[in-house]
């Protein structure tokens, strides 16, 4: 079983890393751990298939800027002073992830888990955007007038003999399972459209429905199982916190395994860096360089992420630096394989507890595991060589 950790898809808004770090938990999380199990490196995902993205665009007004130029822009941004990533992003709507979502589409409407139907639907009637019910005004254009509309959608039939969610959808170890979340999840209604107006992501012209874009809770699930295909992962685990999970686990019921690679969810909780400034006595006690409360915040933080599964208090954080400044000092200088193995082992299985050891953490610190994958600085050469290997089987 290879597994390939890739980050949820990072809504492709207005901020960047260095503004707002706790949106890369998930991209540095998955790159941590990577770099431990041996895996190649990731691309990163993004997600730019919004609203807030189509409103952002038409306000541009530029014609002379495509909208995945636009997207492309913005998520350039977002990186420096890191350099971009070294394996490249790839988007809600990249082209391997529109040809891979309209296979799994093509899959599921054979069998029945999904159908092309008439459904009635409220539509606002200035704009034609899909208000959903609730009665608020449109969110595309503030026009308060709705009509029920009919018309062709692509629906999801939520399967019967199995829940929203399972344990195997879950990557994290028995006592770690969010009992919580698998109830939320199945309280999903029985049937979900998946067809949306948008004026960008994947277009449903081709099986009868203009003007429609795949809902972007389905494409995210794409987007994690295409990058996991082209590094040939079976198991893609994709880091997320527990509300977007929840938020987007019905939709993917369907889209999370396809042709020998399988969908999982690794939950990770949130950071508290607005607080990381309080750091600054204890660092300065333990003479921390730059460097090293660098990768306190940029690798070992996200880490911690995965044991919090709900948050990270910032009054934990002075412990947890000792903790990490600790393993930091008893890195042995050969580190034992047989420790790095069982740790490996462990984050393939879904467990955190090397992550509170100061001997197994020492270890993966001591065998250089720790930032290989990390921020990217260096491209990755094998990984390029085992893609185009790749790519040219598929040709
Ligand atoms: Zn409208």
């Amino acid at each position: 079983m290879r597994h390939l950790f890739l980050n949820g898809p990072v809504q492709n808004g207005p901020f960047t890393f260095q503004s707002k770090p706790g949106k890369a938990v998930g991209i540095r999380l998955a790159a941590a751990l990577n770099a431990i199990i041996g895996a190649p490196t990731a691309p990163h995902l993004w997600n730019t298939v919004t609203l807030a993205g189509d409103l952002r665009y038409r306000q541009l007004n530029d014609t002379t800027l495509t909208r995945e130029a636009f997207e492309a822009d913005l998520i350039a941004a977002k990186y420096p002073p890191d350099p971009p990533p070294a394996a490249g992003v790839v988007t809600d709507t990249s082209s391997e992830v529109a040809e891979l979502a309209m296979e799994m589409v093509e899959a599921n409407l054979r069998t029945g888990a999904l159908t092309i139907s008439r459904e009635t639907v409220p539509t606002c009637r200035v704009c034609g955007h899909l208000t959903g019910s609730g009665g608020h005004p449109c969110n595309a254009c503030g026009s308060t007038a709705t009509q029920d509309r009919t018309g062709l959608h692509l629906v999801a039939h939520l399967a019967k003999d199995r829940p929203v969610l399972d344990r195997s959808d879950i990557h994290a170890s028995h006592r770690q399972q969010p009992k919580h979340l698998q109830n939320t999840a199945a309280n999903t209604p029985a049937r979900l459209i998946l067809s949306r107006t948008r004026d960008h992501g994947i277009d449903l012209a081709p099986l009868g429905l203009p003007a429609l874009v795949l809902d972007p809770r389905v494409s995210l699930h794409v987007t994690v199982l295409a990058a996991a295909r082209g590094l040939d992962a079976d198991v893609a685990v994709m880091t997320i916190t527990q509300n977007a999970a929840n938020h987007i686990a019905a939709h993917g019921q369907h889209f999370r395994t396809y042709d020998g690679t399988r969908l999982r969810y690794a939950l990770h909780g949130h950071l508290p860096y607005d607080h990381t400034a309080d750091l600054r006595a204890v660092y300065e006690a333990y003479r921390a360089g730059a460097e090293t409360t660098r990768a306190f915040e940029t690798w070992f933080l996200p880490l911690v992420s995965l044991k919090e599964k709900g948050a990270t208090h910032p009054q934990q954080l002075p412990a947890l630096f000792k903790h990490f400044m600790r393993a930091t000092l008893a890195r042995p200088t050969e580190p034992d394989p047989a420790t790095i193995q069982a740790v490996q082992q462990e984050i393939e299985n879904g467990g955190t507890d090397w992550i509170t050891s100061r001997h197994r953490l020492a270890t993966v610190l001591a065998a250089g595991r720790s930032f290989a994958g990390h921020e990217g600085a260096t491209r990755d050469r094998s990984d390029l060589a085992h893609r185009s290997l790749r790519a040219q089987r598929l040709a």
